[in-house]
């Protein structure tokens, strides 16, 4: 039964009725563009297929009940009386109902049942796929105008304000604004969106999207994260600028002598980086598969040696993916220190591939590695109306 159907039917065996609609939102992957949001530059996601189902019907009052199956619990709020409780999954619908009145919607109340299949911290974003399921659901009861970058603004500030997370942009505008068989280039400066479609091999075949967890992770490292940042500050206030996003190649390699070679590095990881972006995308809407795996590989060696947040796990994870046949590429993907790297593979070829990296990964680490084929899927949508 699909999570879709589960849903529907538990809906269904709870209130003695069908739900009145069921809505979705997908998790994500970084392609690539790493470490480059917070220096106002460019990301290249796309939604997954895998995400938060929520089937739901209106109620008249200003109650909001859901049960996830996930968790085996229900949340129980009032949008008149929005309190923080004990931190939790609730916490994220509370945060979206609390963002959404703040800018100003009516919202009315729902009762339904959530379970979701993004792998839960993994770096797939499923905080974000619940935020966009959410926002979805008040966007049908409440009858307002579906505004995808608005809600995931308000799905961010969600996290950030209610939850108490400080993450960027991208998770949310490709969990709302993402289209199936495509990737969505970002400009975390403007926030404007670019569709780009996932390239097909030579022969005419698909390719997949492999999405490697080496099951590490990256635990107490915020502080390397800061330090990243604040040594990207100081690198665009070397330069005069207000971000690394306005620093040209050629005027790093103009300037680069005088940096000091920690600074150097950090600069040149977030300045190739962009660029590397940018040509993926034109190399994505140029059909031109082999071009993608080549930037990837690329990006994989500035984020190991220049920004220095791999970990050896992740290297041999990649080492691995890159040497298996039908592999155009593959790069550690997220913040790093731990998580999981993606890869670009002939889809003719994918079983193969999942079996051979499992088994040198886990040769090679002692550990076993999690391994999810995906495909570039659609941002939150309602999937059912009844
Ligand atoms: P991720 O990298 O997956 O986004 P986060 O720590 O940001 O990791 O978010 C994970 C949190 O999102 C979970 O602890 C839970 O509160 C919520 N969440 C994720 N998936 C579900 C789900 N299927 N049902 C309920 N809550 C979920
Ligand atoms: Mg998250």
């Amino acid at each position: 039964m699909s999570l879709q159907e589960h849903v529907t039917a538990v809906f269904t065996e709870k209130y003695g009725t069908t739900p009145s609609l069921v809505v979705q939102a997908p998790g994500r992957v970084n392609l690539i563009g790493e470490h480059t949001d917070y220096n106002d530059g460019f990301v290249l996601p796309m939604a997954i297929d895998r995400g938060i189902w929520l089937a739901l019907r209106p109620r008249d009052d200003d109650q909001v009940s859901v049960h996830s199956l996930d968790f085996g619990v229900t949340a129980v709020f009032h949008l008149n009386d929005l309190q923080h409780t004990k931190s939790g999954w609730g916490e994220y619908i509370k945060g979206v109902a609390w963002a959404l009145q703040e800018a100003g919607y009516t919202l009315h109340g729902w009762e339904g049942v959530m379970a979701g299949n993004v792998p839960k911290g993994a770096g797939l974003s499923s905080s974000a796929a619940l935020e966009l399921a959410t926002a979805r659901a008040f966007q049908q009861v409440s009858r307002f105008a579906w505004d995808a970058a608005q809600m995931a603004k308000l799905s961010q500030k969600a996290e950030n304000k209610w939850v108490g997370v400080n993450c960027g942009i991208m998770d949310q505008m490709i969990s709302a604004a993402g289209e199936a068989d495509h990737a969505l280039l970002i400009d975390c400066r403007s926030l404007e969106t670019q569709l780009v479609p996932l390239p097909p091999a030579l022969d005419g075949s698909g390719t997949a999207v492999v999405i490697l967890d080496t099951t590490t992770r990256r635990g107490l490292v915020d502080s390397a994260y800061n330090e990243r940042r604040q040594q990207c500050e100081a690198a665009a206030a070397h330069f005069g600028v207000p971000a690394l996003r306005d620093v040209s190649i050629s005027e790093f390699l103009a300037e680069a002598d005088n940096l000091d070679p920690v600074t150097r590095r950090r600069a040149k990881h977030v300045i190739t980086e962009n660029l590397r972006t940018l040509n993926a995308a034109k190399a994505m809407q140029n059909a031109d598969a082999d071009l993608l795996g080549q930037l990837m590989n690329e990006s994989h060696i500035s984020m190991r040696d220049d920004f220095e947040i791999t970990n050896n796990e992740l290297n041999i994870m990649v080492a691995v993916a890159q040497t298996q046949r039908g592999c155009f590429g593959a790069r550690m993907t997220g913040g790093g220190f731990g998580g999981c790297a993606v890869a670009l593979v002939h889809e003719g070829v994918v079983d193969g591939f999942v079996t051979a990296v499992a088994q040198q990964y886990q040769q090679q680490t002692g550990l076993s590695p999690k391994i999810y084929v995906c495909q570039p899927s659609a941002g939150a949508a309602v999937v059912a109306h009844n």
